[in-house]
């Protein structure tokens, strides 16, 4: 089965993604692997927020390929060898692509897989699509890149999007690499229960209850000395307006702005630039693909963290590739707990 990007006529550059952008079709692949391909079986596939963007004719951004009409689907994904043709790679092995084809089945060409080892998440392989993959990795680079996080300096930390993938582990990950408070700000009470009961937050504000500017000058009495920055929109506007001088905002994603048509990163609201400057906050441009030379120290650095216990991960999994459109549409609605997954 092959999941094809459709149509964008529901779409277009300011609309709301609906599953009914995909659609599932019987097909066939070759019969013979050539040399240097592999003829893999797909296990898990990954949704994420920016493949908003690749529905786009103009994605926004170099590294990022529009999806075309009526092509195959593709993203984050991992699955098991079936035959080999290629030096490095036996029947059995796990490997993953960031570009795998949403397919139940593919000849993949070898020198565009990694091969994965299952032990370093103690068999949890879909983690590599998320805590151990490019999500674990946004959030220790983005932190270890952008954060200006120094253990011992009483810093005071503010997530948003902080029960999503990258969010829930950016604050694990804020406060073992030294804040000495963590504040996350998600959009349900349950998830903010997790974030404290579950994932060691000290606190969690439900954007969507009550007053977030007066919560979060309670929650951060200091002030807030490094913002993870999710969301963009009204809910980094009120983080920024209660930031420090000479504090850190680690430009993540703008998840908020995605539907709209605004250029990356968006423009602060005149007001909001005024105080940034002032206080001479940072707020560079963030993106995980320009520290790959560090993936596979940090890879190893995150598995140790998840198998000593250190790093709590979260999955929303649903099953089926007929199901992948909907998971997608789900998780930039905020029907995901940590990270989406779809199992095939
Ligand atoms: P995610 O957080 O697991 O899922 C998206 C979440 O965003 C939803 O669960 C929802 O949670 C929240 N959301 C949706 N619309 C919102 C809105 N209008 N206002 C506030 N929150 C909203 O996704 P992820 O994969 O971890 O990605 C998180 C961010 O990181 C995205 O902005 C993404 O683009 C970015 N990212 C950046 C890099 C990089 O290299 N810079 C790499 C990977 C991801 P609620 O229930 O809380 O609303």
């Amino acid at each position: 089965f092959i999941y094809l990007f459709n149509s964008n006529i529901t779409l277009g550059k300011n609309g709301v993604p609906v599953a009914e952008n995909f659609q599932l079709e019987q097909s066939t692949i070759a019969d013979t692997v050539q040399v240097g391909q592999v003829r893999v079986k797909t296990l898990y596939l990954s949704v994420d927020p920016y493949m908003r963007c690749r529905m786009n004719e103009d994605t926004g951004s170099d590294y990022l390929r529009p999806w075309q009409l009526s092509e195959v689907a593709d993203g984050g994904g991992i699955g098991v060898v079936e035959e080999s043709q290629h030096h490095n790679l036996a029947k059995g092995d796990f490997v993953t692509s960031f570009t795998w084809p949403w397919q139940t089945a593919a000849i993949l060409d070898g020198d565009s897989l990694q091969k994965l080892e299952p032990q370093l998440v103690n068999g949890r392989l879909s983690y590599f699509l998320g805590a151990a993959g490019i999500t674990g990795l946004t959030a220790l680079l983005g932190i270890r890149e952008k954060g200006h996080v120094a253990a011992g300096a009483n810093q005071t930390m503010v997530v948003s999007g902080a029960a999503g993938a990258c969010g829930s582990l950016a604050g694990q990950i804020g406060r073992l690499e030294g804040c000495s408070r963590v504040v996350g700000i998600a959009g349900t009470d349950e998830k903010c229960s997790i974030l404290v009961q579950e994932m060691g937050f000290d606190a969690a504000i439900n954007y969507k209850k009550g007053d977030v500017a007066k919560q979060l000058r309670e929650l951060c009495p200091g002030g807030v000395d490094v913002y993870f920055d999710n969301v963009g929109g009204d809910i980094s506007d009120t983080v920024i307006s209660q930031m420090n001088q000479n504090s850190h905002i680690i430009l993540c994603g703008q998840i908020s702005q995605y539907n709209k048509d605004v250029p990356y990163p968006p423009p602060l609201p005149p007001d909001i630039e005024k105080i940034q400057k002032e206080r001479n906050i940072t707020r560079e441009r963030f993106l995980v693909l320009n520290y790959m030379d560090k993936q596979e120290a940090s890879v190893l650095q995150l598995c140790q963290w998840i198998q000593e216990g250190k790093l709590k991960v979260r999955e929303t999994v649903v099953e089926g590739l007929a199901n992948i459109g909907a998971a997608f549409q789900s998780m930039m609605n905020g029907g995901n707990i940590g990270k989406q997954i779809v199992s095939i």
